[in-house]
């Protein structure tokens, strides 16, 4: 199979006179997986944009196979077989999903579309992929990650020689990521260029071959994946140095009352076994374990949503498993899921809406909820968070960034007076900056009283923020570390490997 190698050479674009990308260089070759790297606005996605023939730089050069070539358009970019997924999708959610594998190339013709060649396109390519999606089925009613299977599908189908993916696991379960990675893994080693942009350094070393970093429009660093370290790609992104991933200096001795979540040799299914813990207000306790550990099973006990099959749960001073989320809330407990987008914001609702939605009984009188009083619950939090909103009473909270709708999430709870709190992957999607407010405020509330605890598969996070560490392996409690022992090694290593 030929393969694609493409470079964009001094590559600059503006958009109204600012100018996002400043000679950017960049090369895909088939056969290796690109991660592209950078904080939000760095450029990312105009780069693939332009790679993809979407956007026309304003200046620079595009090689394909060593030759110059003039411009990328739409056309010329398809022609070549460069596929992008993009962030936000744009596949038509009314199209079945046989429709939409042969987006652009309909089989049949004369102008005639064969419908039961499109389907059996459709079926052949999903069952190779050994997925069982119905080719008849509308894309609008799928789940985020068969959507994304979907559009992996369509290049398959298509024989796509590069194909760009840009965040696509922001919303997808661990199961689907890792199916993703699976499919990512085998297009590459059919030959195929892969320009994956992400947020999450494991993501990178992972699945990268090589790995590029933008910061500010530039490129700040480019290297093989084996030869950078997660701390070079952090500093290469943030543009200083970050040190070690340290604990916090003001690491004091919390102050603890009774436990505000209690949980005694708990069992879920067969995902969780005897798993016991105690988080009492003033410290912030992390439960960490790779995906897939039964951390986030624990945490949908804690919240309702999961009925446990054995075991004592006591939280919010309640004996007894919640029966539901709004069992769960009732007793105190605010919680902030995995996939805010799917679960835990109403996007298309402002900021000051989100932030006031567990407490509406109180911000409202005779069923009217006061704008004013949703307000100034907004000035409440807006400080002490650090949440940056140009407009909170009209700005939709999709309009902020991911470090900006987890701050209003919280927020939400704060203001209901929630405690504990159970925070499940708090700085997914989220960018290393926001990702140090985000700990300095969770820390600060448990100095204040809050019961704490952050279910994470990211060692770093439970580093930066836990005063204890219960590791989870396989469904079972692996060790438990305190103070000085919260190291990132004893972490990885309790965790298996
Ligand atoms: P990333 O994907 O790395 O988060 P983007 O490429 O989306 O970054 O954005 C880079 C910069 O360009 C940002 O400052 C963003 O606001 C700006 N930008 C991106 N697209 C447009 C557009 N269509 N019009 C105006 N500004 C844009
Ligand atoms: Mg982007």
């Amino acid at each position: 199979m030929t393969q694609l190698t493409l470079s964009l050479r001094d590559i600059s674009k503006s958009f109204g006179g600012v100018e996002v990308l400043h000679q950017v260089n960049l090369d895909a070759v088939g056969g290796e997986v690109l991660a592209l790297l950078g904080e939000n606005g760095a450029g990312k996605s105009t780069l693939v944009k332009i790679l993809a023939g979407d956007y026309t730089p304003d200046g620079g050069t595009i090689v394909v196979d060593g030759a110059e070539s003039a411009e990328l358009n739409p056309r010329s970019a398809r022609r070549l077989g460069i596929r992008m997924i993009h962030q936000e999708f744009q596949d038509a959610g009314a199209l079945t999903v046989a429709e939409n594998i042969s987006l652009g190339r309909w089989p049949g013709r004369g102008g005639v579309i064969s419908w039961s060649r499109l389907r059996r396109r459709a079926e052949d390519v999903l069952g190779q992929m050994g997925v069982d999606i119905d080719p008849g089925a509308t894309v609008g009613s799928l789940r985020v990650g068969e959507r994304q299977i979907v559009e992996i599908a369509r290049a398959l189908a298509d024989d796509a020689q590069l194909l760009i993916l840009d965040e696509p696991t922001a919303a997808l379960s661990q199961q689907e990521v890792d199916r993703l990675f699976e499919w990512v893994r085998r297009l590459r080693d059919r030959g195929v260029c892969i320009v994956y942009i992400t947020h999450r350094l494991d993501e990178v070393f992972e699945l990268a071959d090589r790995v590029q970093v933008l910061r500010n429009g530039d490129v700040a660093l480019v290297s093989a994946t084996s030869d950078v370290t997660r701390r070079e790609l952090v500093e290469a992104m943030v543009g200083r140095d970050i040190g070690e991933v340290s604990r916090p200096a003001d690491l004091g001795a919390p102050t603890l009352g009774e436990p505000l979540i209690s949980i005694r040799d708990l069992e879920v299914d067969d995902q969780v076994a005897g798993l016991s813990l105690d988080v009492s207000p003033g410290e912030v306790v992390c439960l960490y374990g790779k995906l897939g550990s039964g951390t986030t099973q624990v945490a949908e006990a804690c919240f309702g949503i999961r009925r446990p099959t054995r075991g004592q749960l006591r939280i919010g001073g309640v004996e007894g498993f919640p029966s539901s989320p709004v069992d769960a809330i009732r007793r105190g407990v605010g919680y902030l899921p995995p996939d805010r987008k799917r679960e835990g914001a109403f996007m298309n609702r402002t900021v000051v809406e989100n932030l006031a939605a567990a407490s509406w009984s109180r911000l409202s009188s005779l069923g009217v909820i006061l704008a004013r009083r949703e307000r100034s619950a907004y000035d409440r939090w807006s400080g002490k968070l650090g949440i940056k909103s140009a407009d909170p009473t009209v700005q939709a909270i999709a309009n902020l960034s991911g470090g900006n709708q987890q701050k209003v999430l919280l927020a939400r709870w704060l203001e209901r007076g929630s405690n504990p709190l159970v925070l499940v992957e708090p700085t997914r999607g989220v960018d290393v900056g926001a990702r140090q407010e985000i700990y300095s405020a969770i820390r600060a509330l448990s100095r204040e009283g809050q019961a704490v605890l952050v279910v994470t598969s990211d060692y770093e996070e439970a580093v930066q923020l836990a005063d204890r560490v219960v590791v989870m392996q396989r469904g079972r409690q692996a060790a438990e570390f305190a103070g000085d022992d919260v190291t990132a090694q004893n972490l990885t290593i309790a965790a298996g490997g």
